[in-house]
């Protein structure tokens, strides 16, 4: 009870009720005065004057005037005390239903804070160690700083990746998209060349069989999710193996597929792996992907303003097909 006394909730729905009692109060006031005036009127003075007793008739109506009045403030008391009790209700309710959206927004931006310091303390904690490390050795060879230079250089490339991908997730909203007409086609393009030299490098064949789709989107944007999804289904795929981008469309959207013959993932990751830092355990097809789980988070972050959505299929061992669904270019319908 103490906690709840104390709670922002408890203090914004005692504004709330105090509005609603202060307006019940006046109104109260108000109601009082004219129904007083209109019991107090004067009883003109030709009627008077065709009473018997007029002075037994006055007292009559002063006492009728006085019980009327203690029975109006009675009854305004307990309006007011029925306002009171149904007020706090009221109040509780319409406070409660204020801050759930901002406490949402407060949780999700505390959560992202802490996710983000945690991810931010492994590489540093690793440059801090080989550092450490390399100072404690009282001569160290050229090689060896080298070594330490090396791995530290590419501890903060991570940093930078991690820096640029949150950048990007937190600047999310305020992006201003530039909506054209879009072909599918070249988008997978534009992806494939960014993504080239890694598939070389592990010996993986792309296979493009994307029909001419022309969606309404931002190029660039649709591009660098592509490029996200690709770039995933060539590091999660071993050495020559083949991904395969193909597409489609119906119901009035346009879908961009990128299947590939990697290890699949399990039923139970499926649903998070688009949550922000969630990477799936990869242990028994012994890959170790460097990531930090936002790519998937982003690109569908992307699509979703876009008016679209990216979607995931995947049995373990049996590969992934992610999906990119865009609403078709009005000249395309
Ligand atoms: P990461 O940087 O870890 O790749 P993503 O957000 O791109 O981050 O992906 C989240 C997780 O989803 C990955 O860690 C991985 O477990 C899983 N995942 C994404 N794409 C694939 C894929 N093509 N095949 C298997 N697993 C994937």
């Amino acid at each position: 009870m103490l906690a709840y006394i104390r709670s922002t909730t408890a203090r914004l729905a005692a504004s709330y009720l105090a509005i609603i009692m202060a307006m019940s109060i006046g109104f109260s006031v108000v109601i009082y005065h004219i129904s007083t005036h209109e019991l107090g009127r004067q009883v003109p003075s030709r009627v008077i004057r065709l009473l018997t007793e007029p002075d037994y008739f006055n007292t009559y109506l002063q006492q009728r005037y006085d019980e009327s009045r203690h029975a109006l403030i009675a009854e305004l008391i307990l309006l007011n005390l029925v306002m009171l009790v149904a007020g706090a209700f009221i109040s509780h309710v319409l406070a409660r239903r204020t801050l759930r959206p901002i406490e949402a927004a407060m949780d999700a931006q505390t959560r992202f804070s802490a996710d983000a310091s945690h991810e931010l303390r492994t590489p540093l904690t690793a440059i801090r160690t080989s550092n450490e490390v390399a100072l404690r050795k009282p001569k160290l060879t050229l090689a060896q700083a080298k070594q330490v230079i090396g791995s530290n250089l590419a501890e903060v490339t991570r940093l930078e990746r991690l820096a640029e991908g949150l950048l990007k997730l937190s600047r999310g909203n305020s992006i201003s998209f530039k909506i054209e007409p879009v072909w599918l086609g070249e988008v997978a393009n534009d992806a494939m060349n960014q993504v080239l030299a890694v598939a070389q490098a592990k010996s993986i064949n792309i296979d493009d069989t994307v029909p001419k789709i022309q969606v309404s989107a931002d190029r660039a944007a649709v591009v660098q999710a592509v490029t996200a999804l690709l770039d995933n289904a060539i590091k999660y795929s071993d050495k020559g193996k083949t991904v395969y981008l193909s597409g489609q469309q119906k119901n009035g959207f346009g879908f961009l597929s990128i299947r590939d013959q990697g290890p699949g993932i399990k039923a139970s990751h499926l649903p998070y792996i688009f949550e922000r830092f969630y990477r799936a355990d990869h242990s028994r097809s012994h890959q170790v992907a460097d990531g930090y789980g936002l790519g998937l988070s982003i690109a569908k972050k992307t699509i979703s303003q876009l008016g679209g959505d990216i979607t995931a299929a995947s049995r373990l061992g049996d590969g992934s097909t992610f999906t990119v669904k865009l609403p078709l270019a009005k000249t395309a319908n």
